[in-house]
């Protein structure tokens, strides 16, 4: 039994929930801060007894101290478009403030740190695909430069504590992943077309639907950060799979996993919406031997049970 304590900022987020799994399943003894603004308690309710996990409700705006941990993963903050454009302010706080307290808790204990970045770090990129050591097209002034530059800052404070503080630490910029406890109206694509689908009702593509991305099935993306937090590479690295589709595609794939008649319904392209997004994973294959596995209709097959359930519960509060 390792009984190293990790810290899992946003752990009771998406990813962050399924991260604080993926570390108790390594031995870990798991904390997870959250202040509850996105992340849901449901999305913990299986760890509940477990003693080597423990959740703390706590906003990391204001500093914090769990005492000693060994690693902390920071992965607290508002990330899709309609959670941080209704939390905007909270979104800069928590990548700038937040930052800084997640980082001060690794230095103070000499603690590993990995911190969640994104693929918005490269705005609407005109290089295509996306290698780590392109600096982005990013509106700093647009809608979304609430997310995109509080992410682009949190990558800037984290090299700065590595440069003049010497903490160990790693960045991971994340590409769209999807699976089981996505929210259900966080109205990102793949729970707002799931969601359509098993309703019946026309599924929204925004835009002609020619906007590319490429998705991540949450458990390769999970085995590429603890892959990551065991290395020593202390620049960014791309987690995401490089199978891209366009959204016109990805409903496709959605009506086709759900056997659903829905239609397509068109509708305005938000402001700034990136035109195309693919990771070039090179340096993750190389450094890390990390490669996804499951295919979009794969891992949306898997996700099924949990839309379904999800669908159902929303419908019967109703
Ligand atoms: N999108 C869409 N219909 C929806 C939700 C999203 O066509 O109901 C599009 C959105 O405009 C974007 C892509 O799907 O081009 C991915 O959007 P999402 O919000 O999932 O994440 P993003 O990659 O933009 O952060």
């Amino acid at each position: 039994m390792n009984s190293k304590r990790a810290l899992v900022t946003g752990g009771a987020g998406f990813l962050g929930s399924h991260l604080c799994d993926a570390l108790l399943a390594e031995g870990w003894r798991v904390i997870a801060v959250d202040n509850l603004l996105t992340g849901r308690r449901a999305n913990l309710e299986h760890l509940r007894g477990e003693p080597a996990f423990e959740f703390v409700e706590k906003d990391i705006c204001e500093s914090f101290d769990v005492g000693r941990v060994d690693y902390v993963f920071h992965f607290a903050s508002p990330a899709s478009p309609v959670d941080y454009s209704l939390h905007g302010i909270e979104t800069l706080k928590v990548g700038s403030l937040g930052t800084f307290h997640a980082l001060d808790v690794a230095y103070k204990y000499g603690a590993k740190f990995l911190v969640s970045s994104t693929s918005e770090c490269y705005g609407d990129p005109l290089e295509h695909p996306q290698k780590e050591t392109y600096w982005g097209h990013v509106n700093p002034i647009g809608p979304r430069s609430v997310y995109d530059e509080a992410k682009r800052f949190t990558e800037a404070v984290t090299m700065a504590y590595r440069r003049y503080h010497k903490v160990d630490t790693r960045i991971v910029r994340i590409f769209n992943t999807y699976g089981p406890r996505m929210q259900l109206n966080d109205g990102r694509v793949v729970p707002n077309f799931m969601k359509q689908a098993l309703r019946g009702d026309d599924l929204t593509v925004y835009g002609n639907g020619d906007q590319t991305r490429s998705f991540c099935y949450v458990s390769d993306e999970i085995d590429g950060f603890l892959r990551l937090a065991k290395s020593d590479e202390s620049l960014p690295v791309n987690i995401g799979n490089p199978d891209e589709f366009t959204i016109r595609e990805c409903a496709q794939v959605v009506l086709q996993v759900t056997g659903s008649k829905s239609k397509i319904r068109y509708e305005p392209l938000p402001q700034d919406d990136p035109k195309q997004r693919r990771p070039d994973i090179s340096k993750a294959r190389q450094l890390l031997g990390w490669e996804p596995k499951v295919d979009l209709a794969t891992g949306l097959r898997l996700s099924l049970e949990y839309f379904k359930k999800a669908v159902a519960e929303e419908t019967a509060v109703k």
